[in-house]
């Protein structure tokens, strides 16, 4: 039913609160006909009593419906608008699950802060935001409630910002706070994650003797137009937990790449990375298991990645993960090794049997002899250990020279080879088989 003109309100074209009352009321029992879901998201902007003192009521009324233009384009034309009070908007967006509406969140987020000319002043206006999705047998006016609840909160927070009602997903499960663009990012990874833009990418350890030691899977998160880096996602995926979900995902794909490479006839060990989120989770070993029987592979073609900082506290789940790991014959490798705070005294009882030394120690050589002879050490160290011991971030011929000169086994980085997609590993192995000396 279209809305008659006492629910409009002038200044913006949008639904008054009384219309926007009803429309939530119409949208909810339209979801929950359909099964379909509703976002809500309630906007605050931030300020708006000292703009109004600064420019009178009419510059105020003209900064408000320059923003409502801002969100009418920025939105889709099935969305219903609703100017709820003097400063504050509501958007119902149908069949807008979390994800995707955490991302137009921070869009309009975004679009609001985008500077606005005013009496020949550019003011930088910004919200407070609170999103809600409609959850299962809930009315309107709850959903409507969550969401300013969840704005309130944004406020409080010094505003700028969203936040998400219901499950916090902001504070995250562990409790900690995003920043805007950290939220950005979840919401990217969650949408990537649903429509398949993540994929691994591998890159090769080639050992001194030309022997190719193993390929190391590396995320990738590929969305239109830009690519995210694991040194940007992988930190906010492991604040919200989400690195757990990621994690599983890498095992089973670097898992089956490896029975592809044993299939293709390229037999060789796929080295995947473990961050600490997963291997303090129970759900550990049974994933790991789970990924070998599906991809149907030897536990001697895997090897997992753990950084040094793992086994700074080695609790009594981490202790058991890495039993398991190492029952299930699957390698284990210690991964940037004198990057943070090596402890020599845990290095002597991990079950490890790789050591890959942290690229930091590569990329001054040959020139810094002091870190010359750390790596020269750290490799003797390894080998006693039992450990094969790997260069990170080889990048020039000198650089290979030098690492040989102190005896690594193996080495990782751009002078041999970038990291490539799947096809352009599996490409690059057959070659170098084929070609062996
Ligand atoms: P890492 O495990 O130490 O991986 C090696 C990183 O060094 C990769 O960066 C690789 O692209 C880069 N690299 C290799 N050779 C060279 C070189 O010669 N020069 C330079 N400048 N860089 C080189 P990338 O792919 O950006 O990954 C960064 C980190 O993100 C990884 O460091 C790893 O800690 C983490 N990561 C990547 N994929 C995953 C994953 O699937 N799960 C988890 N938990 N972490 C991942
Ligand atoms: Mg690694
Ligand atoms: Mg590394």
């Amino acid at each position: 039913m279209p809305a008659t003109p006492p629910d409009i309100d002038l200044t913006t074209g949008f639904l008054n609160r009384s219309g926007g009352v009803h429309a939530a009321a119409r949208a909810v029992a339209d979801a929950e006909a359909k099964g379909a879901a509703l976002a809500v998201l309630w906007l605050d902007i931030d300020r708006f009593r000292q703009i109004n003192e600064s420019f009178g009521h009419v510059g105020g009324d003209h900064i408000i419906a320059q923003l409502a233009t801002r969100l009418r384009l920025a939105l889709r034309s099935d969305s219903v608008l609703v100017r709820m009070g003097s400063d504050e908007f509501v958007a119902l967006i149908p069949s807008l699950q979390l994800p995707m509406a955490t991302r137009i969140g921070v869009m309009l987020l975004a679009e609001i802060e985008r500077p606005l000319a005013i009496d020949n002043l550019l003011m930088r206006p910004s919200a407070s935001m609170g999103l809600a999705v409609l959850e299962a047998g809930e009315d309107a006016l709850s959903l409507l409630e969550r969401a300013d609840r969840a704005m309130i909160e944004a406020k409080r927070r010094g505003g700028n910002q969203l936040i998400i009602s219901g499950d916090e997903r902001l504070t995250g499960r562990l409790g900690v706070q995003l920043a805007r663009e950290e939220l950005a990012i979840e919401a990217d990874l969650h949408s990537a994650l649903e429509s398949g833009c993540l994929t691994l990418e591998y890159q090769p350890l080639v050992g001194i003797d030309g022997r190719i030691e193993a390929v190391e899977a590396l995320m990738r998160c590929d969305l239109p137009g830009r690519r995210l880096l694991p040194g940007k996602f992988i930190p906010v995926a492991e604040k919200t937990g989400m690195i757990v979900r990621l994690g599983e995902w890498s095992l089973l794909q670097g898992a089956q790449f490896a029975a592809r490479l044993r299939d293709e006839g390229v037999p060789t060990k796929v080295a995947i990375n473990v961050s600490r989120a997963q291997l303090t989770s129970r759900n550990f070993a049974p994933a790991l298991q789970a990924a070998l029987i599906c991809a149907n592979v030897a536990p001697a073609l895997i090897e997992l990645e753990f950084t040094e900082s793992l086994f700074l506290d080695l609790s009594d789940i981490v202790q058991a993960n890495l039993r398991s790991t190492w029952l299930a014959e699957v390698g284990i490798a210690i991964d940037d090794f004198g990057y943070g705070y090596s402890s020599l005294s845990n290095l002597k009882d991990l079950p490890a049997s790789k050591l890959k030394l942290d690229s930091s120690f590569i990329k001054v050589l040959p020139e810094d002899r002091r870190a010359y002879a750390v790596v020269k050490a750290m490799a003797m160290l390894g080998r006693e250990l039992g450990m094969t011991v790997i260069a990170e971030g080889v990048e020039t011929a000198a650089q290979q020279a030098a690492v040989e000169g102190a005896a690594v086994d193996a080495v990782q980085g751009f002078f041999h080879a970038r990291p490539m997609p799947e096809e352009a590993m599996l490409a690059w192995l057959k070659e170098r088989t084929t070609h062996a000396p």
